[in-house]
């Protein structure tokens, strides 16, 4: 076979260029990285080597050390990093190195602000790594060849980063990749053994494969190991520092920020395991995306890396986690298929679990609240989906109240009920679709006038999550706004309502004017200065969670409401005179609509709507009203 050396020069992906441009004008500030990121893949290729290697020997070669070279020539000006691992093919290289394909792109160039400060740290997060090497480099030259490939296959990239790369087949007896950095006269400091090191230390010494640089000295010659290369995990929790777990965070994470809080653990007994989880400060871009791989624990087998990903370690709702797990227990060539149905990853998974509820509920008030900002919505979903768990999520679950009134400030479940009153027995919620919304409800009326607590749910998911947690300390959840309110022993005794004579015409009326539009129309306890309110069915489903259903695309049966109206209000006693069948019923549907707005509804004919209104305001203007 022989070698294609035909040369092809390609585009970068328009947003490469970006990130190129915003690379070397914004991350110059630390241009160290560069070596942290090239190290980093080069560990990973590592990783990937062994993993597809446990499937056929063969990929090794004969060449089982895996190991990570740095060199630099002064005379030459550039550094080297050079792996054996995975190595690309030409695809391979077209694919990585000349395009984004990661989730969350878009989403990355939305946010950019175009501020140097902000974006550098919005670049971290997004993990640019191989193109860090523009920072300090005005050409880069990539040779590569794929384990598994002849040498014919072997493939050179370079690039200026100005907007191309070229790509050109190339002979190529060694496995893996080897990058070459022409390093730009202003950071020609970076030519130094001692300085060089010092990066290393710094930010690598936690990769667990031995980083080598040639030895120093007049007569030396050969390489020497300048990182520890032992698993950071596995070392003796007390012999390592804070700036080591970060810097192990940040390579695993591929994130910028120090984590929020970390748990490392180390179990021994039936089961030999070691876990260390970290909870990041800020979500990724792709903690929304569906089609996001599930994140971030690694798998490792008596410290040989397995698996990236393993979704089976943690539940998808701590799917914002990132760490590894190390046992002793599982053969090398576990696959996913196993893992699914495993006893060992079971017991440690159900552990690691309630380590992490258990880092969660440990938080410092100022870092929860952090925490709740970013993950809540996806911890919630534990309530639904952890039954075993549920009365311990169910602590750290927060929620607006009436008692703040303040969005920014919600409430645990606990302090709601050391503030409930004497006599009440229930937790009461008011699901909408806005914390707006919510807290101007005529629902709240008569709960507001008695002092008594409700928590404002008004993160979509909060309705659908209520309905699986029907109690928590023994106090059962209720929906304000469904089923005939009982406030059992809050009521007054005047609020026992008799239907007078005229009440119940009014209502038999308002039946027969709305027919069609909700299942019945009764006197309401709840409203002290609205007319009108609807209410959903005690079993049936709210209007709220019914609009959410519709906007995410399912089909739901429409349930209609039933209307409640507020037989003191003036609008109601005027109405009871109404001899006009029409007009009547004009008032009637008014009234509806008016109560389907105040709960964020949306009216099936609005221009009726406003023509009934003034229509109204024209009668009432010529006083015959
Ligand atoms: P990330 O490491 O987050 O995926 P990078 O920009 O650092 O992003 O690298 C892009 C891709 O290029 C990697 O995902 C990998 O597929 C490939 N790559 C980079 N360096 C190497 C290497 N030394 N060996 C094999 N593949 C590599
Ligand atoms: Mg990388």
């Amino acid at each position: 076979m022989a070698v294609d050396v035909s040369k092809q020069t390609l585009g970068f992906q328009a947003e490469i260029r970006q990130l190129l441009d915003l690379m070397v004008h914004s991350l110059y500030s630390n241009p160290d990285i560069f070596l942290r990121e090239l190290i980093s893949n080069a560990s990973d290729a590592a990783e990937k080597l062994r993993f597809e290697a446990l499937g056929s020997e063969a990929l090794y070669e004969g060449d089982t050390d895996l190991a990570i070279t740095v060199e630099f020539s002064e005379q030459q000006g550039t550094i080297t990093v050079r792996d054996n691992g995975i190595g690309m093919s030409r695809e391979e290289v077209i694919a990585n190195l000349g395009s984004i394909a990661k989730s969350g792109t878009r989403e990355f160039f939305q946010a950019l602000t175009g501020d140097r400060q902000s974006d550098t740290q919005l670049i971290g997060q997004f993990g640019v790594g191989f193109y860090s090497a523009f920072i300090v480099a005005d050409k880069v030259t990539v040779t590569s060849r794929r384990a598994g490939l002849a040498a014919e296959e072997g493939v050179r990239w370079e690039s200026d980063g100005q907007g191309e790369y070229s790509v050109q087949g190339v002979q190529r007896k060694k496995r893996g990749t080897e990058v070459v950095l022409h390093i730009r006269d202003e950071h020609k400091d970076y030519l130094n053994g001692w300085k060089l090191r010092q990066i290393i230390h710094k930010y690598s010494d936690h990769i667990t494969l031995p980083i080598q640089m040639p030895k120093e000295g007049e007569k030396e010659t050969g390489y020497e190991r300048v990182n520890s290369a032992t698993a950071l995990w596995a070392r003796n929790k007390k012999d390592i520092t804070e700036e080591e777990y970060n810097e192990f965070y940040k390579h695993i994470a591929h994130d910028f920020e120090a984590p929020l809080a970390r748990v490392h653990t180390r179990t021994e007994g039936k089961l030999e395991y070691t876990t260390l989880f970290f909870l990041p400060s800020r979500p990724p871009f792709d903690l929304w995306d569906r089609e996001a791989r599930h994140g971030g624990i690694k798998l490792y087998v008596r410290r040989v890396f397995i698996m990236d990903d393993a979704e089976q370690l943690l539940p998808r709702y701590l799917r914002f986690v990132r760490g590894v797990v190390d046992t002793a227990d599982l053969p090398l060539n576990v696959s996913r298929e196993i893992l699914q149905k495993n006893k060992v990853i079971d017991t440690i998974r159900a552990a690691s679990v309630k380590k992490m509820l258990g880092l969660i509920e440990g938080l410092s008030a100022g870092d929860y609240e952090k925490f709740w900002k970013n993950f809540g919505r996806v911890l919630k979903e534990g309530i639904v989906d952890d039954v075993d768990n549920r009365t311990q999520i169910a602590r750290l679950l927060r929620y607006p109240s009436t008692h703040e009134d303040n969005e920014e400030k919600p409430t645990s479940l606990a302090d709601y009920v050391s503030r409930m009153q004497a006599d009440q027995e229930e937790i009461y919620y008011l699901a909408a679709d806005s914390f707006a919304t919510a807290r101007n409800s005529p629902h709240l009326e008569i709960f507001r006038k008695k002092g008594i607590e409700v928590l404002l749910l008004c993160d979509p998911i909060d309705e659908w999550v209520a309905n699986y947690l029907t109690e928590f300390e023994g106090k059962p959840l209720k929906s304000v706004a469904k089923g005939g309110l009982d406030l059992g022993k809050l009521a007054d005794k005047e609020e026992d309502r008799k239907e007078t004579r005229d009440l119940k015409d009014l209502l038999g009326r308002l039946r027969k004017a709305l027919e069609g539009q909700v299942t019945d129309v009764r006197a309401s306890t709840r409203l002290t200065s609205s007319p009108a309110c609807l209410v959903a069915d005690d079993h049936g489903m709210s209007a709220n969670l019914e609009r959410i259903l519709k906007q995410v695309g399912q089909k739901v049966e429409g349930q209609k409401p039933i209307l409640e109206i507020n037989a003191d209000h003036a609008l109601v006693r005027r109405l009871c005179e109404e001899q006009d069948e029409q007009h009547f019923g004009d008032w009637a549907h008014i009234l509806f609509d008016q109560a389907l707005l105040a709960e964020g509804g949306k009216l099936d004919d609005p221009a009726g709507f406003v023509r009934r209104m003034n229509e109204m305001f024209i009668a009432v203007a010529a006083g015959k009203g």
